[in-house]
């Protein structure tokens, strides 16, 4: 194993962990000096009418309207209100969607913003934040766009359907994946990539089998905490790239197309991170095998969806969506007409296997030299 040179940022975002630490968030206001407060949450998410009551006539303002993949017209909405009220702090309680519109509203009304995350998506660790203008799905990083506390509660996750819970949890082994192979890797987001992995294979099958285990939904949460970090430094991939655009064009579920483009991702990268892969299918529990069959049977285990169609994608969208997808930087050099074909497959749902070829037939972009 080589340790190259490598740029690590820390991050500077407070986070608060545990059960019951919901109950922190009217100390963390105080603390930042709030006096006119902005809740935007998810209609359903558990723990906004907490929040509401403790923070009682420090609340200026109350949004509940949030969509997948933030739609430019929506921010410009919860911008106006938010503007309006004279807010100085933003508090979200709820998944990507709340977090991420709350995220595109202070990159315009700079306050800070205090998040309350009730799905996996590990956003709230990121200054990434995606807008969707029409049917394109446009991501960019500013650090006005991250929040300056995050408190995860656990807790506030038992009522998530296992529906909503298995995919996020793929979206959070996206972020690990991602970061096992991205050109800004480092031993530290590795370490970090590889520990959520373990967490969140581990926890996964106990909170979908059971949705009120605390012990699983706590383990969960901190996996996702651990591939937001990761995230946040190594940025995203190629299963990112394809996602944006299905949610874009298509607007298929965010999560939902993590879990079944991932193992498809892993099966067409691996021959050229065979390291990184060794180490991800012992993070999956194994002590050898084929990662991408691990992930395609761990979705399948927790019911999750391994096919595009199930999620409403036909044959006919996938040349279009292909076009759009920018094949670099990737750890292997890759083709439009290889995306179409694992776009094929991950339609059809076939199980993805990694076909090995002798390093000298593998292809590689200078873009994309590992250097963790
Ligand atoms: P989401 O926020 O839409 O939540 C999924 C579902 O869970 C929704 O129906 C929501 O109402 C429900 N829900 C949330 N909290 C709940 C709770 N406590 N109890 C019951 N139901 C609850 O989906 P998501 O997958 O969390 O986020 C997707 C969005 O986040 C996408 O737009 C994606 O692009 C973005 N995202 C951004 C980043 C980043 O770093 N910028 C990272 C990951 C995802």
């Amino acid at each position: 194993m080589n340790v190259g040179a490598f740029t690590f940022e820390s991050p500077s975002v407070r986070v608060i962990f545990g059960p019951g630490k919901v109950t922190s968030v009217a100390e963390q206001t105080d603390l930042l000096g709030a006096k006119k407060i902005f809740l935007i949450a998810a209609r359903n998410a558990t723990g906004a009418t907490h929040v509401e009551q403790a923070l009682g006539q420090l609340l200026v303002g109350r949004w509940y309207d949030v969509a997948q993949h933030v739609p430019v017209e929506l921010v410009d909405r919860a911008w106006a209100a938010v503007e309006q009220c004279g807010a100085d702090c933003i508090v979200t309680v709820g998944g990507g969607s709340a977090t991420g519109l709350a995220k595109a509203v202070v990159r315009n009304y700079p306050v800070p913003l205090i998040a309350v995350p009730t799905t996996y998506a590990g956003s709230e660790m990121t200054s990434i934040y995606g807008l969707t203008d029409g049917d394109r799905k446009l991501t960019n990083r500013d650090p006005r766009a991250k929040p300056a506390v995050v408190v995860y509660d656990p807790e506030l996750t038992t009522g998530l359907a296992p529906a909503v819970t298995g995919p996020s949890a793929f979206n959070a082994l996206a972020h690990c994946v991602a970061a096992l192979g991205s050109p800004a890797a480092n031993p530290v987001t590795t370490a970090l990539a590889l520990e959520a992995v373990k967490w969140i294979r581990e926890c996964l099958p106990n909170a979908i089998g059971e949705p009120s285990d605390l012990p699983a939904r706590t383990g969960l949460q901190l996996g996702a905490f651990l591939a937001g970090t990761a995230l946040a430094t190594a940025g995203t991939g190629l299963n990112h790239r394809i996602c944006h655009v299905l949610g874009g064009m298509l607007n298929l579920s965010h999560a939902d197309t993590h879990s079944v483009v991932l193992p498809h991702i892993v099966a067409l990268n691996a021959p050229a991170l065979p390291e990184q892969m060794g180490r991800l299918a012992q993070a999956l529990g194994h002590a050898a095998g084929d990662p991408a069959e691990q992930l395609w049977d761990l979705a399948v285990r927790c019911g999750v969806a391994t096919d595009l169609r199930r999620l409403g994608a036909r044959p006919e969208d996938l040349r279009a969506a292909a076009e759009r997808i920018a094949v670099d930087p990737n750890p292997r050099a890759v083709t439009r007409a290889d995306i179409e074909e694992l776009l094929t497959r991950a339609l059809s749902g076939e199980r993805p296997h990694i076909v090995t070829r002798p390093t000298s037939q593998l292809p590689s972009s200078d873009s994309n030299l590992q250097k963790g």
